[in-house]
């Protein structure tokens, strides 16, 4: 017997049947393309898988010299500055390491912000490694509060506070803290801490300034905006960070920016890159130089609103709760009481081969993300969201509907203003 559909969803989930004589399961692959709509990894643009299909050069001969001049240069301009760039193979989290380890030394007091689930991680981390962690208190629906930096840090006369620990745009909560005026903050103070930024999901989707902002150590990582598979993270380098390195304490070796930073103006790297995703990586950053970075910025916001606009019209509330605050690249859906995020993402999954973002730590099951980062445009976002609508019905959640076509009016009368705008007579 052969079985499909419906029949086969409930012999897979039922264990004691699974093993039943004579019974032929149908392994059905999907067909279409898998929307990976979690806020990151993202969908891996074809040219960017193209570039990495590629044989592997020795690292060490003249090719790869030209190859590690572009991507070092390029991500200058993605993170918008004139210092160093290092580039690690590891994922996101090895790049909070690094910015930890270089510039701190044991028992040295860093403060963190209890606004979602990766700001908890990042702290956790300084914590293993021996620092002093103090965290602010939040609540998860908004971004760091300037304010209270600035009332902390003025309090702290000693300056025993040697690095404020900020996650740039939170992912599990999907609120983006406002860097710059964090930066006035510590300036209002007078503070000398670092200011150490996590830009994993930010980097090539939202304005981010490394040198404008006098932001000290801004990390990332490659599978979000940069639109590469996971394994490549990033640290670029303020001169202060740089200063600060060289006394910082804390043991280090694989992750040490100093021969890094020596060795990277030849085009080379002090141990073996991971070569084919830098082909990869050249290949990202010529892409969002094509579109222009402040267009691709701009595409984000745009399909960020849409997104709201579903969310909104569905009669769902949003995570974020302050408006200008809202991310361009995950927007974070509450679920109504009782009922459960993972089952609409699973949902998704399996009728419609979607995947959404989990609610992460304390958001567990209470709400699922939208991810809308990366290589996205308007009819993946109006897929997406019709997954999303079909999801919820499917779920049992009481919403309205209509979300999805609030998202179509807000991104068809985006166009007509653009259009109108072309049309306007030159000046
Ligand atoms: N920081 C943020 C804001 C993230 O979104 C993530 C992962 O999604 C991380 C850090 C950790 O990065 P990774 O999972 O690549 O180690």
């Amino acid at each position: 017997m052969i079985l499909s559909g419906c029949h086969l969803r409930r012999l897979v989930h039922g264990s004691s049947t699974r093993r039943a004589a004579g019974i032929t399961i149908a392994l059905m692959s999907p067909s279409g393309r898998h929307f990976l709509q979690i806020p990151g990894p993202t969908n891996t643009p074809d040219r960017v898988l193209r570039a990495t299909a590629r044989p592997t050069i020795d690292h060490r001969g003249p090719e790869f010299a030209a190859l590690g001049h572009d991507v070092l240069d390029g991500l200058k301009r993605i993170f918008r500055t004139s210092q160093p760039v290092v580039i690690f193979p590891a994922s996101g989290s090895g790049a909070w390491e690094a910015a930890l380890v270089n510039t701190l030394s044991p028992g040295d007091a860093v403060l963190a912000f209890d606004i979602g689930e990766f700001a908890r991680g990042w702290a956790e981390v300084a914590r293993r490694l021996g620092l002093a962690v103090e965290t602010m208190p939040g609540n998860w629906r908004r971004g760091v509060d300037p304010g209270a930096l600035e009332a902390r840090l003025a309090d702290d006369r000693e300056h025993r506070i040697r690095a404020v620990l900020v996650v740039h745009n939170e992912t599990s909560t999907g609120v983006t803290s406002r860097l710059p005026d964090v930066r006035r903050a510590i300036d209002r103070a007078s503070h000398p801490a670092l200011l150490l930024v996590d830009a994993v999901s930010s980097a090539g989707s939202i304005d981010l300034r490394h040198d404008e902002w006098g932001l000290d150590v801004t990390l990332s990582g490659s599978q979000k905006g940069l639109m590469l598979p996971p394994g490549l993270s990033f640290n670029a380098v303020s001169e202060k960070a740089l200063a600060a390195s060289r006394s910082a304490r804390l043991p280090r070796s694989y992750w040490s920016w100093e021969q890094m930073i020596s060795i990277n103006p030849t085009g080379f790297f002090p141990y073996t890159p991971a070569t084919n995703l830098l082909f990869g990586l050249r290949e990202a950053l010529a892409m969002l130089a094509e579109e222009g970075l402040d267009e691709v910025f701009a595409r984000h916001r745009r399909l960020a609103s849409a997104a709201r606009a579903a969310v909104r019209g569905w009669g769902l509330e949003i995570q974020c709760e302050q408006e200008d605050e809202e991310s361009p690249v995950v927007t974070t859906v509450v679920m109504p009481e009782g009922h459960s995020g993972d089952r609409v993402r699973t949902i998704a999954r399996e009728r419609f081969n979607m995947s959404l973002g989990a609610g992460l730590g304390k958001l567990k099951d209470r709400v699922f993300r939208i991810g809308h980062l990366g290589d996205f445009n308007e009819l993946m976002l109006m897929g997406t969201l019709c997954g999303v609508e079909m999801g919820l019905t499917l779920a049992g959640v009481p919403i309205t509907r209509g979300g999805v076509e609030r998202a179509l009016e807000a991104l068809t009368e985006e166009k007509q203003r653009a259009q109108a705008e072309c049309a306007r007579p030159e000046p």
